[in-house]
């Protein structure tokens, strides 16, 4: 991907991180969450994100999270907390996310509802007309990847995406 492109399409990512990420619990396997706290990278705030399971009990802090070097400057080495973006982990301790499931040797996945319905909207309003897409929204969706855009998948993935919504 084009850098250029890597960026526009890690700050569409980014957007869902104002909401919490659903994970899979790393001990037990059901359905946890890492809370946000409406995050913004560089932010103080970013230190109060952390993975908490309702069943059993599991929790991390970022804050526990050991920054690591990321660049050099003549007063010595910047270091910082590394977000992931882009893959079926979340972003800050790389745990499974809940939303995610195969499709044709690709992975669909989505951090939250919120990013689970924005992928259904642009899909299904793809299918019913293609210009009638709201221009922000088009913007964002322009940035999914192809083979999420390809018409010939549309429909198998929103029905993939119905059955992911009531895991
Ligand atoms: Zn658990």
């Amino acid at each position: 991907m084009p850098l250029r492109t890597q960026q526009a399409y890690a700050t569409y990512l980014r957007q869902f991180l104002a909401h919490d990420v659903d994970i899979t619990c790393p001990v037990c396997h059901k359905k946890a969450v890492v809370k946000t706290g409406g995050y913004r990278q560089g932010s103080p705030l970013e230190t109060q994100v952390k993975a908490v399971c309702p069943s059993c009990g599991f929790a991390k802090r970022y804050e526990d999270v050991p920054p690591t070097p990321l660049y050099a400057t003549a007063n010595g080495i910047k270091y910082g907390r590394i977000t992931t973006l882009g893959g079926p982990i979340d972003p800050f301790f790389q745990l499974p996310l809940w939303y995610q499931d195969d499709f044709e040797g690709e992975t669909l996945w989505a951090y939250n509802l919120e990013h689970l319905h924005f992928l259904q909207q642009h899909l299904a309003a793809g299918l019913r007309e293609r210009h009638k897409v709201a221009n922000a929204n088009a913007s964002l969706g322009s940035r999914l990847p192809k083979w999420m855009l390809a018409k010939r998948n549309r429909e198998a993935l929103l029905k993939k995406m119905d059955a992911m919504e009531k895991r």
